[in-house]
């Protein structure tokens, strides 16, 4: 099946056309109409463009339509990268299939995961036979991983309920430095080798922005060749771009590196299995392994006693800030581990010693790199992680601006290309997402949301509140108040959303003492999709998030009546990226306030105040408890960029609203 066999995408999309026919619950939407038409026209003259498409219009398919026709017309190969995983579940679990099993689309597609996502089951197979004595760990998890692996199609370890930072599934996932490919013994039963060749016959791939860069960065070794790109959630690009042209490397790194070597408290890591290398190679080993333990310790520790009371990332500018003595150490084990392993005749042991070596030597790079500030038109910082005893401390380098490194390595040689999101334009222009993405040629169309928010949506501002900059404790006593309030008009069933963790357990606390009657959620209390099933479930809760909750939340209907916006989300002038690109914004003769710090936070403001209305019948409030949005001259650029309101000073108003909206209790 192609479009032109089914008429146009104006029949397709259009009132009687196979999506009114075939999807329930489709409702016709012109603004999604204009989306394909844009999409299609972009992919046909192989062309670069930008859309907003405000919440409802029905994005998601008004770019996969024409994408899946333009794949199948041509034989080609085209990607979606998204920023959120909510995201590729819902393209994966929805509507791929929907295209596919209602529409007749025949198409292929493919979820991509970064390699540390698939059991290597040469490494498991190893880790068993290595038994308990090179890597000691608990027999249930270890049972549980056994039992899991007879079973699983995938081998994906989202299927096993691990924490974040698993030493194990380090050992036994796949390792690019540790992968023999094609020569592997196992290569017939390789989880990831079958999921490239899915990838392979896919026509479209399904990847976030950091596995596409990732992609990037290894010169395409990650993933298939393909023809196009649809970049969704489009307004977090810049900062993920950022972090994968730069690099960073902490404190715990170098610890999993020599652990893995030699951890002489578990008695474990790769120098402790038998037979493996002759007993002087151990012995040098070992030695080099605790010269650079120490010299790590060393370095890590003179930062911490330097940086440790201040400010969690401080950036350096000047080299000699950091004492060195780390390198030198870490290039002395690689060579160490590459010598032991030329002795090494199992060809499987030998990759695995190689690849740690390669880590060493890499690690050794970045750290000299960091110390001579190598990287021009970089940014060079320290971050120093919460916590008294096995604080996180971390080097990282980035780009002042991502354009220039974009225009290069992803518009100048991928057409076509289009970016989307809900949120790309600040005062209903792109010119600032244009210039920080460097997405110069590209078209643009800006699309509304179809949702009825004048009627549907009450804007609250309270009649005064302390400044949040001249009386900080005023104002998060003033936002206690107002946000218990709100709770009791409401209910619950509200998003609190802040721009720190700080405030955001100060508020909560104040909130509890001041005898809210609803469940409180707090981000950090559980995983993060844990937490919002919570808040789906118990329709009397309320939750307070900071950052990742402004964005990539979808929380339909009566669970999510009210949003409170407590703080203006400007990113802090004093963070080291944010400092370096507002430094380079005012060298180019920009007012770097209202070039960059306005316009970002207004992105962030309207993502979040986004999160309220998600479908026809949603109805709600939203409040901004920052005075800042009244009070100052830039305020007005804030309430513009709201979706159309009503606005109320008066919590009367807010009681009538919701007695009005009819709620099951
Ligand atoms: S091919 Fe690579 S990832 Fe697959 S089982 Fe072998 S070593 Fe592991």
């Amino acid at each position: 099946m192609t479009l032109n066999e089914e008429m146009n995408i104006e029949h397709f999309f259009g009132p009687h056309g196979k999506l009114a026919a075939r999807l329930p619950h489709f409702e016709f939407r012109r603004e999604q109409v204009a989306m394909a038409k844009r999409i299609e026209r972009t992919l046909a003259t192989e062309g670069h463009l930008l859309v907003e498409a405000g919440t409802g219009t029905g994005k998601t398919l008004a770019y996969l339509v024409p994408l899946a026709d333009w794949v199948l017309d041509g034989d080609r190969r085209a990607i979606v990268s998204t920023f959120t995983k909510a995201l590729q579940s819902q393209l994966i679990d929805k509507d791929l299939p929907q295209l596919v099993d209602r529409l007749d689309i025949p198409i292929r597609y493919a979820l991509c995961l970064g390699a540390a996502n698939y059991l290597c089951t040469r490494r498991f197979r190893q880790f068993l036979h290595r038994g308990s004595k090179a890597i000691p760990a608990s027999s249930d998890l270890i049972s549980a991983i056994v039992e899991w692996e007879a079973r699983t199609r995938r081998g994906l370890r989202s299927e096993l309920a691990l924490a974040e930072e698993n030493r194990i599934w380090n050992e036994i996932s796949r390792s690019p430095d540790a992968c023999l490919g094609y020569r592997c013994p196992e290569a017939h039963n390789c989880y990831y080798r079958h999921a490239r060749q899915e990838q392979e016959d896919a026509h479209i791939l399904v990847v976030n922005h950091h596995l596409f860069f990732a992609n990037l960065a290894s010169g395409g070794n990650v993933l298939p060749p393909f023809n196009a790109v649809v970049f969704d959630e489009a307004h977090n690009l810049e900062d993920v771009a950022s972090d994968h042209f730069g690099y960073h490397l902490s404190n715990r790194q170098i610890e999993h590196l020599l652990n893995s070597v030699h951890n002489p408290r578990t008695r474990s890591g790769i120098v402790g299995l038998p037979d493996l290398f002759e007993p002087e190679a151990v012995r040098q080993i070992r030695a080099r392994v605790r010269e650079a333990r120490a010299a790590s310790h060393r370095f890590f520790g003179e930062i911490l006693m330097t940086w440790g009371e201040g400010p969690s990332a401080v950036r350096i500018r000047e080299t000699g800030a950091l004492g060195g003595g780390l390198q030198e150490p870490l290039t002395k084990l690689a060579s160490a581990l590459t010598e032991a392993s030329l002795s090494i005749e199992d060809e499987m042991e030998r990759i695995e010693v190689e690849g740690l070596a390669a880590r060493a030597n890499a690690a050794a790079v970045s750290i000299a790199s960091f110390l001579e500030l190598h990287l021009e038109g970089h940014v060079h910082w320290i971050s120093i992680g919460e916590g008294r005893d096995d604080q996180e401390v971390a080097l990282h380098a980035a780009p002042v601006e991502v354009a220039s490194h974009l225009r290069r390595e992803v518009f100048e040689p991928i057409h076509p290309v289009a970016m989307t999101s809900a949120t790309l334009t600040v005062d209903s222009r792109f010119d600032y997402l244009r210039y920080r993405l460097g997405f110069d040629d590209a078209d643009e169309l800006l699309l509304p949301s179809p949702f009825d928010t004048e009627n549907n949506v009450l804007l609250y501002l309270p009649p005064c509140a302390p400044d949040p900059r001249r009386e900080p404790n005023a104002f998060v006593d003033s936002v206690a108040l107002e946000t218990k309030l709100l709770l009791d008009a409401s209910r619950g069933r509200a998003f609190v959303l802040f721009t720190s963790y700080e405030m955001m357990r100060r508020v909560s606390g104040l909130v509890n003492s001041l005898g809210s009657k609803h469940t409180l959620l707090q981000q950090g209390e559980l995983p993060r999709e844990q937490l919002l099933d919570r808040f789906r479930q118990d329709l009397h809760s309320t939750l307070f998030g900071v950052h990742s909750f402004w964005q990539g939340v979808d929380v339909p209907g009566e669970a999510l009546q009210c949003v409170i916006i407590v703080k203006l989300p400007f990113d802090v002038p004093t963070d080291p990226v944010t400092e370096a690109r507002m430094e380079a914004l005012a060298d180019a003769g920009f007012d770097p306030f209202s070039s960059y710090l306005l316009p970002g936070a207004i992105m962030m403001l309207r993502q979040g105040v986004g999160r309220l209305i998600r479908t026809m019948e949603d109805r709600g409030v939203i409040a901004i408890l920052d005075p800042r949005v009244k009070t100052m001259s830039y305020g007005r650029y804030f309430l513009n960029s709201l979706p159309p309101c009503p606005v109320t000073e008066s919590r009367d108003d807010i009681d009538r609203f919701f007695m009005q909206i009819p709620i099951a209790d």
